[in-house]
């Protein structure tokens, strides 16, 4: 079986620097809306013990393609390359996991080099007790805006809902 490679993430220190997001971006010629890679903060909140919760989250976007280019190469992903707290691990699946079980805060993620492709079409888990849609409309031109519904309403929705809804 092929390898599988994939990105390992200590976001306990992740500092929000926003460099792999513009890395990503220059890399891929993205635009200022698209991006292979995003930090999301949740925090500051105070747990009922009195502890403050308050993270970083680097997560990966549908458009990761774990750096075909580069990686093809035999180079660093950029976004791995240019992190400034150096917390982004790639290599491959098995070795990134026994990494993952060492310390925690941490997460694996496996993007694919074709990610669009890879993903494939949306195929309903719920057969018969409940409808799934999976709509996704072109936005602006260029952002992608996907809809989730699980529940009976599904027939309702039309495309030009979801367009009106999001713009
Ligand atoms: S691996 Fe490459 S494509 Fe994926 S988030 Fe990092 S910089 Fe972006
Ligand atoms: S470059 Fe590293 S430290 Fe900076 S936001 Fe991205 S993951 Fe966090």
């Amino acid at each position: 079986m092929m390898t599988q490679y994939g990105l390992l993430i200590d976001y306990e220190y992740c500092t929000n620097c926003g460099s792999c997001q513009v890395t990503c971006q220059e890399e891929h010629d993205y635009s200022a809306s698209e991006t292979g890679i995003k930090v999301l903060v949740d925090g500051p909140w105070k747990t009922r013990e009195g502890h403050w919760n308050f993270n970083n989250w680097p997560v990966v976007t549908d458009l990761c393609d774990l750096c075909a280019a580069r990686t093809a190469k035999g180079k660093e992903p950029m976004c791995v390359h240019h992190c400034l707290a150096n917390i982004i691990t790639y290599g491959p699946v098995e070795d990134l996991a026994i990494k993952l079980s060492t310390k925690t805060k941490q997460f694996l993620v496996v993007p694919q080099y074709d990610p669009i492709a890879a993903r494939g079409p949306f195929v309903s888990k719920n057969k018969g007790a409940h409808k799934a849609a999976h709509i996704e409309v072109q936005g602006t031109g260029k952002a992608n805006y996907a809809v989730h519904r699980h529940d009976t309403k599904v027939d309702e929705i039309s495309v030009e809902d979801v367009d009106a809804t999001e713009n």
